[in-house]
């Protein structure tokens, strides 16, 4: 049996050593903890091995966990907003979430400016169906621009890059069309002038992959906390 503690230090291990291979700076691609359906308890390890980034999927576990662990995570502790929202969750999620990396309209980014304090806009990355899938939520490439520049008009809130959940396959190097298109996109959004230098991408399976494409931002569940008993 490995202890969270040593499957959080070979994920940073394994996050460190594809940095290397890309001749990129470890400090620009942040691990995310994806700690939904763990308990709070588990968090509290994570954050204690000095994990300090967490992804939550659903509105009111981040709500509840949030709640429940308020005070208690290290200051410097950062909640991302990573699973579909619908915008009369919204509520549950600002203020709590520092990104919301699954914005899909102008219309959800609207809720979230309106909820955001005064002067505190909301961050958001716009979520990209690469892969085109009927069965995932995000806009389709062709028009993902255009999107990004009507969140980007949307007042109190903060348009940082894109994020993307790649079809499902069997190798990673399999995935890396998908991050290659997401990172294209995202190089083609900022020769038009949009603040796209966030790119979510990669999980448990191909995080390796998507640091040699370009993440900036990493979303690890299983491989950190094991196997969710509730498959999401
Ligand atoms: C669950 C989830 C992850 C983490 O997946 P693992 O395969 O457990 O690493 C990452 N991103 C999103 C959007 C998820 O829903």
């Amino acid at each position: 049996m490995t202890t969270l503690a040593q499957r959080l230090a070979a994920v940073q291990g394994r996050v460190q050593r594809a940095c290397d291979q890309a001749g990129r700076d470890p400090n620009t691609v942040q691990l995310i903890a994806v700690s939904k359906t763990r308990p709070a308890e588990e968090l509290l390890e994570a954050a204690a091995a000095g994990q300090l980034h967490f992804g939550e999927n659903y509105a009111q576990e981040l709500r509840d966990k949030g709640a429940a662990l308020d005070g208690q995570l290290p200051p410097g502790a950062v909640w991302h907003f990573i699973g579909h929202l619908q915008s009369n969750k919204v509520k549950y999620v600002v203020p709590r979430a520092t990104l919301v990396h699954t914005v899909d309209s102008a219309r959800l980014a609207a809720e979230l400016g309106r909820r955001a304090a005064p002067g505190v806009p909301q961050g958001v990355l716009v979520q990209v169906n690469v892969g085109d899938e009927t069965s995932k939520s995000g806009v389709n490439v062709a028009e993902a621009l255009e999107v990004c520049a009507a969140v980007m008009a949307v007042p109190n809130v903060a348009l940082r890059g894109l994020m993307t959940i790649p079809p499902a396959v069997e190798r990673p190097e399999q995935a890396a069309q998908y991050f290659d298109a997401l990172a294209s996109l995202a190089a083609e959004g900022r020769a038009r002038g949009l603040p796209l230098t966030e790119l979510s991408m990669g999980m448990s399976h191909d995080f390796e992959e998507a640091i040699r494409r370009g993440a900036t931002l990493v979303r690890v569940g299983t491989a950190i906390f094991g196997e969710r008993v509730k498959p999401v």
